[in-house]
């Protein structure tokens, strides 16, 4: 996979040389480039914003400069990717789709954001345009979202992930349920101790185990996951789990006994 990145402040992407995303990179799996902005504006500041159409704070991202960055960077197969804290929300599912792309195209605003007419031109010229947010919070630029994006994409890539099963269980995957809670080494440490069925040796047990602690744990921390379930996909001890923690099977989807 390729992925480009722009922005005004490159060296913001420097972690993209470290840990996971630095090994796929070594192992040839990813190709990351970083451009900056700036090198694509044409006066003598190199500037790339200006005051808001019809007045208000701040500054705004001027088209043109974004236009002739996207212009060199983008392919026939890339798919643009705009984070904002007004596009649709970026989750695990996002991931996977991305994960499967040739190649991504990632656009740093800063400032108020970059000029409404950049993605809509993009998107009438036929690029594939995502406007996406990574949280419900506002950050100072696009920098730290397209780090997020690319580290999440850059674990489902075949490859990248020593033990591919470590991505099948863990928190918003398939099952839709949180991870249960995890433990290594001592057994006992400042006098909490690992809970006994996980030394058991007994491997249903522990699956059990571990099935009830992600959905108590899911009950308590996500609710709304609980509630989006797919009920079918629930046996007899999951649902006696459930029915402990509150939740119960109404019209075929869980809800909360108070509700
Ligand atoms: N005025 C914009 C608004 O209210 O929607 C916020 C602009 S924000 C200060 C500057 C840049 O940070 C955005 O253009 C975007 O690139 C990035 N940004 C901020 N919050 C974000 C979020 N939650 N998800 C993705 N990108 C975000």
């Amino acid at each position: 996979m390729r992925i480009d990145v722009v922005s005004i402040f490159p060296d913001y992407l420097a972690p993209l040389s470290l840990s996971l995303v630095g090994k796929a990179r070594t192992a040839g799996i990813l190709d990351v480039q970083v451009h900056d902005l700036r090198s694509w504006a044409t006066d003598r500041h190199h500037t790339v914003d200006d005051t808001p159409a019809g007045g208000g704070a701040g500054m705004v991202m001027r088209p043109d400069v974004w236009g002739a960055a996207l212009d060199d960077v983008l392919t026939p197969d890339a798919h643009l990717l705009i984070p904002t804290p007004s596009g649709t929300t970026f989750t695990q599912r996002t991931a996977e789709t991305l994960a499967t792309e040739q190649h991504l195209v990632l656009a740093c605003g800063r400032y108020e954001g970059i000029d409404a007419r950049v993605a809509e031109h993009y998107r009438a010229s036929g690029t594939r345009v995502s406007e996406i947010s990574i949280g419900d919070y506002v950050l100072g630029g696009g920098e730290a979202a397209a780090l997020v994006v690319v580290e999440a994409v850059t674990r489902l890539l075949p490859g990248v992930v020593g033990n591919p099963h470590s991505l099948v269980e863990e928190s918003h995957g398939v099952a839709g349920l949180l991870e249960y809670p995890v433990y290594t080494k001592p057994p006992a440490w400042s006098g909490l101790d690992v809970p006994e069925v996980l030394t058991s040796g007994h491997h249903r047990k522990i699956e059990r185990w571990r099935r009830d602690q992600a959905l108590t744990r899911t009950a308590a921390r996500r609710p709304d996951l609980l509630a989006a379930l797919d009920v079918a996909a629930l046996d007899k001890r999951d649902l006696a789990q459930l029915s402990e923690l509150g939740w119960v099977v109404v019209g075929g989807a869980l809800r909360p006994v108070a509700e």
